[in-house]
């Protein structure tokens, strides 16, 4: 955001810095995205393009989550998956997640990166590691873009060893998805996932 943003009156402001300040009455002052100022209230500049209230909640530093998976937040409430342990949820989801493509994948990605910064979380990795029916991490990075939030990429592998495991779990189309014939001229191993860059000598 350019400008100046000015949120005061928090009840409670916590720096979460190595002092572990807590401060009464507290707020803070960003010019063009950067964090100018935190303290009190009254130490703030007077002004700014934008004021947000905040009396009665607390203001702090955005969460980090440093684990999800987010293409599969649209599958969360399929009832044949809800009790489930590992296998027996991955054996109910991944005939419906063979059936995504981008659409879905940029779905899916936007709701639970909404949902992470409703719940205030201004950063967060994402594990994807299916890439069905064409789908690709820019569809899931689009969707990112929109939202706003910090986020690290990872192009995942899925299952590591225990993939030998998840034969009869992970249907066959969708092991073979990612691709790897068509864009390098091989065949796919056995997991659907890219393989790792290659070190340079030296
Ligand atoms: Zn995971």
């Amino acid at each position: 955001m350019q400008g100046t943003l000015r949120v005061k009156n928090a009840t409670l402001l916590v720096t979460m810095d190595d002092e572990h300040c807590r401060i009464a009455d507290g707020g803070l002052f960003v010019r063009d995205n950067v964090i100018e100022a935190v303290g009190p209230t009254a130490t703030l500049p007077a002004t700014a393009d934008r004021s947000i209230d905040a009396r009665g909640m607390v203001l702090l530093p955005g969460l980090v989550n440093t684990h999800h998976h987010l293409y599969q937040t649209l599958t969360r409430a399929v009832p044949g998956g809800q009790d489930a342990l590992l296998f027996g949820w991955l054996k109910t989801l991944y005939p419906i997640w063979s059936r995504f493509g981008p659409d879905e994948m940029f779905t899916s990605a936007q709701v639970g990166l909404a949902e992470l910064a409703l719940s205030g979380c201004t950063m967060t990795s994402d594990h994807l590691y299916l890439y069905p029916n064409g789908s690709r991490l820019d569809d899931t990075i689009a969707a990112a873009g929109d939202v706003g939030l910090r986020w690290a990429r990872i192009r995942a592998q899925r299952l590591g060893r225990a993939g030998a495991g998840a034969r009869g779990v992970v249907p066959r189309r969708v092991r073979r998805v990612g691709g790897a014939r068509a864009r390098r001229g091989r065949r796919p191993r056995r997991n659907d996932v890219p393989q790792r860059p290659r070190r340079r000598a030296g």
